[in-house]
């Protein structure tokens, strides 16, 4: 491609929003254009890449027998009724209607209309397995679109789905995704870790994301320091409790005056006492009841453990006016001695480590001392409902610490069961001629926002690095005099050479500066640059730049296009660790 024909431009100012070096430079390079808020055009530079992404998808899943559909973007209501995720989806479903009054919604996923689809064509258990995919543009009307493509509101996914007859072939078929989308990720050439994840309203209950290691990344993720242990904070277990506590030490009850003092912090400074000897009491809604929630000080309920830990449907804060109705008080001055038995009580597991609480006493302006489990309250249930932090145990092996990282989810693994087959009738007749719903997976992988991660991963204060494979274009000619026909006609002939050769190359045949040209090329970011200058022509020679390393190395021009073109070849795999 001649720089002088292509569809772009670069920019000098970055939009006030752009607070992320990927978007700041996927908008200075002139890879996308905003529409509306989180909605984009992609121009060619960025389909360049996401077209390689594309490709390396496809190849790694064609060839585990994976098979590629189209699905609609705009799907009926009636299916998302049927899975009962019509009310449950929430506001990230953009519905509307039809002229005739029919409800529709833009799709932010496919499990509905894949497993409509399947269940019309599966018959026998001797169909099974099957696993469709499709590479399609996703709507979710997201709350807070930001940074570029990493959360957009209509954007590229690739989507799987594998449907088995037992639970058994269906963990084989989850295991099998996972090993596609490690090489997809290495091929990709970013650094990433696959991590434990939560399952959310997606349901299921394995779910694996894989994770961009990067500092400007929104998820938390925890490692252990020792063994293969990796997991989102959504989901990463806190496991060890106190034993049982000595009982010897308990002190005796005793009620303290705390006027206006109600949140921890206040109530710790006022007492002169540590968060960590602070039991919080928080009280929820699970279902329209009220639930009380206990926990360490220092501590913070992580509210999807507490939701798979009571088996919510829908779990939020309880209101006020609740609060004082279950518990007789307001908020700040909630605790768990002598609280209703008609009340169920959820102790987090660090509940079990300490003695001698400091808690509300469930009367305004008044807290308890010395409040300690068993002798003075009974949960109805102690279980892991904290989200863990840097430092904790590992919950793996012994004697591992867990360590934490910024990480962008680019992709994300789930066993779902019989979930939506069940729903949705999709079943099959086994070998004893018994209908059973199929068991399914379903699988996504985030193109644009995995695009966006590696130039999260791979740039620096000049501009984009692109990995070899998923570069726009791998190699650019810099004819740097177009009046010197020397230097025009070794750079044509380079060119025309590297085309000949198969490698991507863009040359920037336009009429200007060498200086504004190697800005433009290290702001785009071509993995190597051939530059064509008077003095080296004369000599017999070209210099080859490196982005990545800098590095830059004179050689004769007949040796340019075989060294660069093994320099590609080399890299084109992928395989950052
Ligand atoms: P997130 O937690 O970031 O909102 P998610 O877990 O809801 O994402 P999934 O339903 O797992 O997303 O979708 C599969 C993949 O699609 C994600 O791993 C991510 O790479 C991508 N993705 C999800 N939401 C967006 C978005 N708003 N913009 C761009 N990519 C997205
Ligand atoms: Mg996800």
């Amino acid at each position: 491609m001649r720089l002088s024909q292509s569809f772009y431009k670069t920019l000098k100012e970055i939009p006030k929003d752009a607070r992320i070096p990927s978007h700041q430079l996927m908008f200075r390079s002139g890879m996308i254009q905003q529409l509306s808020s989180g909605i984009y055009n992609y121009l060619p530079l960025a389909l360049r890449s996401i077209r390689k992404i594309e490709k390396i998808i496809r190849e790694e899943l064609d060839s585990r027998g994976c098979e590629e559909v189209l699905m609609p973007a705009v799907q009926p209501a009636s299916l998302w009724q049927e899975s009962g995720r019509w009310d449950l989806y929430g506001d990230l479903l953009l519905r509307f209607k039809d002229r005739k009054g029919n409800d529709y919604c833009m799709g932010p996923t496919h499990e509905e209309v894949i497993t409509d689809m399947v269940r019309r064509n599966l018959k026998s258990w001797k169909q099974l397995p099957w696993n469709l995919y499709q590479i399609q543009g996703k709507f979710r009307d997201e709350f807070r679109p930001r940074f570029g493509l990493m959360r957009g509101r209509e954007f590229i996914m690739k989507d799987a789905y594998s449907f088995d007859v037992d639970v058994e072939s269906a963990k084989k078929s989850y295991w099998k995704m996972h090993e596609a989308y490690t090489a997809i990720f290495s091929r990709c050439g970013v650094r990433f870790r696959a991590v434990d994840a939560a399952t959310g309203e997606i349901g299921g209950d394995m779910s694996q994301e894989f994770q961009v290691l990067a500092s400007s990344g929104e998820d938390l993720i925890l490692s252990c320091d020792s063994c293969n242990y990796a997991a989102n904070i959504e989901k990463a277990v806190t496991t060890s409790t106190g034993g049982t506590p000595d009982e010897t030490a308990f002190k005796a009850l005793e009620t303290v005056d705390t006027p206006g003092q109600k949140t921890i912090e206040e109530v710790s400074s006022f007492l002169g006492a540590e968060a960590s000897g602070f039991l919080k009491s928080l009280v929820y809604e699970s279902d329209s009841k009220p639930v009380l929630v206990l926990i360490a000080g220092d501590r913070d309920v992580n509210e999807s453990k507490l939701q798979a830990a009571l088996g919510s449907g829908v779990l939020r804060m309880a209101s006020n006016t609740l609060v004082e109705k279950t518990m007789g008080t307001s908020p700040g001055y909630v605790g768990p001695v002598g609280v209703s038995s008609e009340v169920f009580v959820v102790a987090d597991l660090s509940v079990t480590r300490g003695i001698n609480w400091i808690s509300g006493a469930n009367e305004k302006d008044k807290h308890i001392r010395n409040v300690n489990l068993r002798r003075d309250f009974n949960p109805d249930k102690v279980i892991d409902i904290a989200f863990a932090a840097a430092g904790d145990s590992c919950p793996k092996c012994s004697g591992g610490k867990l360590e934490e990282h910024r990480g962008i989810e680019v992709g994300q693994v789930f066993y779902l069961g019989n979930k939506y087959s069940k729903m949705m009738d999709c079943s099959f007749l086994d070998e004893e001629g018994e209908s059973q719903p199929a068991e399914m997976g379903c699988y996504g992988i985030g193109v644009g926002r995995t695009m966006a991660a590696a130039i999260e991963q791979n740039h620096d204060e000049n501009g984009i690095i692109w990995p070899v494979p998923i570069a726009p274009w791998e190699v650019v000619v810099l004819p740097l005099q177009l009046n010197d026909e020397a230097v025009v006609e070794a750079a044509e002939t380079i060119y025309e050479s590297f085309r000949m050769a198969g490698i991507d190359t863009m040359i920037d045949d336009r009429n200007e500066r060498a200086g504004f040209k190697f800005k433009d090329a290290d702001l785009i970011g071509y993995p190597v640059q051939v530059v064509l200058g008077g003095r080296s022509v004369a000599a017999g020679n070209a210099e080859v730049k490196f982005r990545e390393s800098g590095e830059k190395s004179e050689m004769p021009l007949d040796d340019v296009v075989v060294v660069v073109r093994d320099w590609i070849l080399e890299r084109r795999q992928g395989g950052a660790e």
